[in-house]
């Protein structure tokens, strides 16, 4: 018999979790197997981290004290991952939704109150109590569905106040539900009523009061690059007032039409560029140098009606890492399910069930540069874990509705939600 080597003992005399008898979906990149698929593997953890990771159960005494949990061969992955999300916001755009359904076109909206500058309006006006009771809804919603980690951006305040209130949101969001919250800045949206036909003002307080004011609050700083928000100069000159803060950066470009933006944010640094629908194939050589990752929301392709598809093949021959996240928001996604945001990506843009998954767990640890601690169940990271009761890992984002997510962790403690007891 071959001698499996176990972890050192002192590991092992501090393990507080063993999980057993499941099925591990590791996503790692050193597991060959698809999904990085272990079986008859055991996993101790400790200190909210993945201790051991083990072809043989552990046969010390000092494990006994250890806390047990069954598998009964249920799938285990790494948490999920939601990298793009608008989910602080006020009041909803079912209305205008309808209205749009009904053969009403977006200018004649837009023209009549409505669009991203109504939620700006209803967003001033609720306090911030109002926008964590609105908000911990949605987001309970992602974490029953295993999501154990959240980007939050703001972008529906656009002044002072209202952006330091939708950060302070996502962060007691964090709190309240015990998961991880990556608050971004996201003040370059669009430019506020009270900034109308006058762009380059708003854009110039942004770089010199809103985003030295909000460093202390965000982790990131998202702008919107597109004919009907910033141009490639104003974008290039916020993100670049974030580097020197010393804040991460990312941007929405390409979606709508081609400004060139998302190469630009590539060479700056951003950490992912969002939506590419227009993306060019030819630079996707360059994301891949860049190493940024590339973004996919397929809601909002969805949502709108879109036909111009992000250039997914040529991504994928340039091994250009794929996320795909809900973009939750009121407009153009409202989407409370991450999974299905995942459907989406396989049904609508090609994606493989295992592409999939490795958007919503790896590639979008990367896309928010989060990848040292979570999106794989590796030795050393976070237990951030979701149980499925599934007999194939393409079933977690097979189906429409329904929700096979049995249980999720946050750094080994059992996440609660309205949904779960
Ligand atoms: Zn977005």
């Amino acid at each position: 018999m071959i001698a499996v080597p176990m972890p050192h003992q002192l590991i092992l005399d501090s393990t507080e979790q063993i999980w057993a008898d499941f099925r591990i979906a590791t996503l790692a990149r050193n597991v060959s197997q698809p999904y990085g698929l272990l079986i008859g593997y055991w996993m101790g953890t400790s200190g909210g981290k993945i201790a051991w990771l083990e072809p043989q159960p552990p046969r010390l005494p000092k494990v006994e004290r250890a806390s047990w949990i069954w598998g009964k061969q249920q799938l285990l992955t790494p948490g999920l991952i939601d990298c793009h999300t608008h989910c602080v916001y006020g009041g909803n755009r079912a209305d205008e939704w309808e209205r749009r359904l009904s053969g009403e076109s977006y200018q004649t909206i837009a023209a009549s109150g409505g669009g991203i500058l109504s939620t700006v309006r209803a967003t001033r006006l609720a306090s911030e109590e109002a926008l964590v009771a609105s908000a911990a809804l949605r987001v309970g919603s992602f974490l029953a569905e295993g999501v154990t980690t959240m980007e939050i951006k703001s972008g529906y305040g656009l002044n002072m106040e209202s952006e330091l209130k939708m950060l302070r949101v996502a962060r007691r969001l964090a709190v309240d539900f015990g998961i991880d919250v990556e608050p971004t800045l996201l003040a370059a949206h669009a430019v506020p009523p009270e900034y109308h036909g006058r762009s380059d003002d708003y854009v110039q307080w942004v770089c010199r009061d809103m985003i030295p004011a909000a460093k202390e609050h965000c982790t990131a700083v998202d702008v919107f690059c597109e004919s009907i928000a910033f141009t490639v100069a104003q974008s290039t000159q916020v993100l670049q007032t974030a580097l020197d803060c010393g804040l991460k950066i990312k941007t929405h470009a390409e979606q709508l039409s081609h400004q060139g933006f998302a190469t630009v944010a590539a060479k700056m640094g951003a950490l992912s560029v969002d939506h590419i629908e227009f993306l060019p194939e030819v630079d996707c050589q360059i994301l891949a140098r860049c190493g940024t990752v590339a973004t996919l929301l397929p809601g909002a392709f969805y949502y709108l009606r879109e036909t111009q598809k992000p250039p997914v093949k040529r991504l994928l021959a340039e091994a250009v890492p794929i996320a795909v996240s809900t973009d939750c928001n009121p407009g153009s996604s409202p989407i409370l399910s991450l999974r299905a945001a995942a459907n989406l990506a396989c049904v609508l843009f090609g994606l493989t069930p295992e592409q999939a998954i490795m958007a919503i767990t790896r590639n979008a640890a990367d896309a928010l540069g989060i990848a040292q601690r979570c999106g794989t169940i590796e030795v050393g990271k976070d237990a951030d874990l979701a149980i499925w009761d599934v007999s194939s890992p393409a079933e977690i984002c097979y189906a429409l509705g329904g929700n096979p997510c049995v249980a999720s962790f946050k750094r080994a403690k059992r996440i609660r939600t309205q949904f779960l007891n």
